[in-house]
């Protein structure tokens, strides 16, 4: 049997023998060709899923099954306009969303509700509906006149009590009503669909798309309860997870590495599970050497292997339909040495569910301005392993937080840290974790401008926090005699602050950065940051098994017995392995190379 398993995110005009030449066996299809056709009238759409029906008899002869895939609220992508039949959605100041109808309008759930009938009616033992089937960013009027908490409040007060980080109970209280409601209205539309469909076809299975983490937060669902909602046990639902890399950029390709493999852990294991590649040239464009080497990492960190592409009708346009038929044997071969799941000493910890603890920010994308994934990117690309999961695993000896932490993951990360964990929290976890009840006592303050260097616990002097984004330093303050600490001295030469400490908490320890990781951007990727963090963590007796020594850049896979190496660069490298015991393995990387080394 094969080890990998393609399948397709196509579009009505799909070239059958052109998907079975790619190796695509399963593809879900649009009942429609382009973006601006998404919100046809419904006849047309209906009239479509029986072409689509009958397509899809002809491809099985080609051993290709064919699905329908359904897009919710619109695709903002090409030309396109909202039918005034819809609701538009409205952003918290009231300015409209052009782009988007509101998820909660009816006339759109009716239609949704009405294909979804069809489909199942037509004999389709699957469809599937792609990730915006969510209900994230909209405030219309209706959306909050819906909720009785906001009841007298104005825009303005609204979008503060949504905004602020949480120092008071009452907005908590709130905001985790408000993100509570919008569930129930998703939970509500989902059951509707869910019936529409086993009521004519118990065995049809339901496929729902993972959407970023931020859109799924901002919807109020845990994604595993939200799948839950679509199964049977005739019909387990399934699902496509979320790599949000649209372009070349490496930072976006890495965090391709960490979404999949962070989504893989939010569901259950049994669960029927795609990995996304996407290349959509009306977002941005891709190279196809960047799909591929997305393609091989992303099974590095799963060792998932159904791969979906998403979408083969635009490939052909930049001739990426070649590139995965001559590939296939590579990712094969990679696929088959991939049995396990990436290990590490370090886990960026992030809970599920972190709608009620993010403040808004609509001026951004995905509307907050901090994100745990830089920091899973800075330490990925630095060459150090890490893993990236919803829940603190089982005997992890250390774990890492950035961005805002809820009050649940804090007296998870404190029981942790009594019974001998290690935990980092950049500045941002770190002024959560003051809020919402952590035991250990300090202060952290910020942010603070005018770092010119600073000095390590060594003794040793180190500048690179004079390129620091202004918002990004904070400094920590504690009546304790640390035994380890960073301190940064301004451009006048003065002491500044404390930019690193470590406290004790039972057997554990906690080690604070004066640094957000989520906004010092690009700054950290460089070998001095590396050789900051093994230093820190082994005053901790945190060491890695294994790490690269070598130009940044580098993406670092630990598996027991094997490692990977993955060169982000448009150049050959060359550097070490290390090893926990001492013991260095030279070698050299050519550019987008992903090598698999041997351990003994
Ligand atoms: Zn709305």
């Amino acid at each position: 049997m094969s080890e990998i398993f393609y399948t397709s995110q196509s579009r009505l005009r799909f070239d059958i023998n052109r998907l079975t030449d790619m190796g695509v066996k399963r593809a879900y299809v649009t009942p429609f060709d382009t973006n601006n056709e998404v919100l046809s009238k419904p006849e047309i759409i209906l009239s479509n899923l029986e072409k689509l029906a009958a397509k899809a008899e002809l491809s099985l002869k080609k051993k290709l099954e064919v699905f329908p895939f359904f897009i919710t609220i619109n695709h903002p992508e090409g030309n396109y306009q909202l039918p005034n039949r819809y609701r538009m959605q409205k952003n918290i100041d009231g300015s409209p969303r052009p782009a988007f109808i509101c998820f909660r309008d009816k006339t759109r759930q009716q239609e949704m509700i009405a294909f979804a009938k069809k489909a199942a009616g037509l004999g389709f033992n699957r469809l599937m509906f792609d990730d915006d089937l969510r209900d994230a960013f909209c405030y219309c009027d209706e959306h909050i006149t819906g909720f009785a908490g906001f009841k007298g409040k104005s825009r303005s007060q609204i979008e503060h009590i949504l905004s602020s980080i949480l120092d008071n109970p009452e907005y908590e209280n709130l905001r985790q009503k408000w993100y509570e409601y919008k569930y129930q209205g998703m939970i509500n539309y989902a059951r509707q669909i869910e019936q529409a469909v086993h009521s004519i076809n118990p065995k049809c299975r339901i496929g729902i798309c993972t959407s970023a983490k931020r859109c799924q937060d901002f919807s109020g669902r845990n994604p595993a309860d939200w799948l839950k909602v679509f199964s049977t046990e005739d019909a387990p639902a399934f699902t496509r997870l979320c790599g949000e890399c649209y372009d070349d950029d490496i930072r976006h390709i890495c965090q391709s590495t960490g979404w999949s493999q962070y989504m893989n852990d939010c569901y259950p294991e049994n669960t029927e599970k795609m990995l996304e590649v996407t290349s959509v040239p009306a977002v941005s464009y891709r190279s196809s050497g960047s799909v591929m080497f997305e393609t091989d990492l992303v099974i590095a960190a799963t060792a998932q292997k159904t791969i979906h592409w998403c979408w083969p009708e635009e490939f052909e346009r930049t001739g990426l339909c070649d590139a995965v038929i001559e590939s296939k044997n590579h990712v094969l071969k990679i696929s088959e040495e991939i049995k396990t799941k990436p290990q590490s000493p370090l886990c960026i910890y992030i809970d599920s569910n972190l709608g009620s603890y993010t403040p808004i920010n609509i001026s951004v994308p995905y509307g907050a301005t901090d994100d745990p994934i830089n920091a899973y990117n800075i330490i990925s690309l630095l060459g150090l392993p890490v893993i990236i999961r919803p829940a603190i695993p089982e005997n992890q000896p250390a774990i890492i937080c950035s961005s805002y932490i809820s009050r649940k993951m804090i007296a998870n990360i404190d029981e942790y840290i009594f019974n001998g964990g290690v935990t980092v929290l950049d500045s941002r976890a770190a002024e959560c974790y003051r809020i919402y009840g952590g035991q250990v006592a300090f202060n952290i303050s910020g942010s603070f401008s005018l770092n010119r260097y600073e000095i390590l616990s060594d003794g040793s002097r180190c500048d690179i926090i004079a390129d620091c984004p202004s918002d990004s330093i904070s400094y920590i303050e504690t009546n304790e005699d640390l035994k380890y600490k960073w301190r940064s001295f301004n451009v006048d030469g003065k002491e500044a602050g404390c930019t690193a400490a470590i406290f004790a908490l039972g057997k554990g320890k906690l080690i604070i950065f004066g640094y957000n990781l989520s906004r010092t951007k690009q700054v950290l990727l460089c070998s001095q940051w590396r050789n900051r963090v093994l230093d820190i963590l082994s005053f901790a007796n945190i060491d890695f098994s294994v790490y690269w020594k070598g130009p940044v850049a580098v993406q670092c896979f630990y598996y027991d017995k094997k490692t990977i190496l993955a060169n982000y660069n448009a150049s050959i490298v060359a550097g070490e392995i290390k090893t926990r015991f001492g013991q260095t393995h030279s070698l050299s990387l050519k550019p987008y190379e992903l090598k698999i080394v041997k351990m003994k």
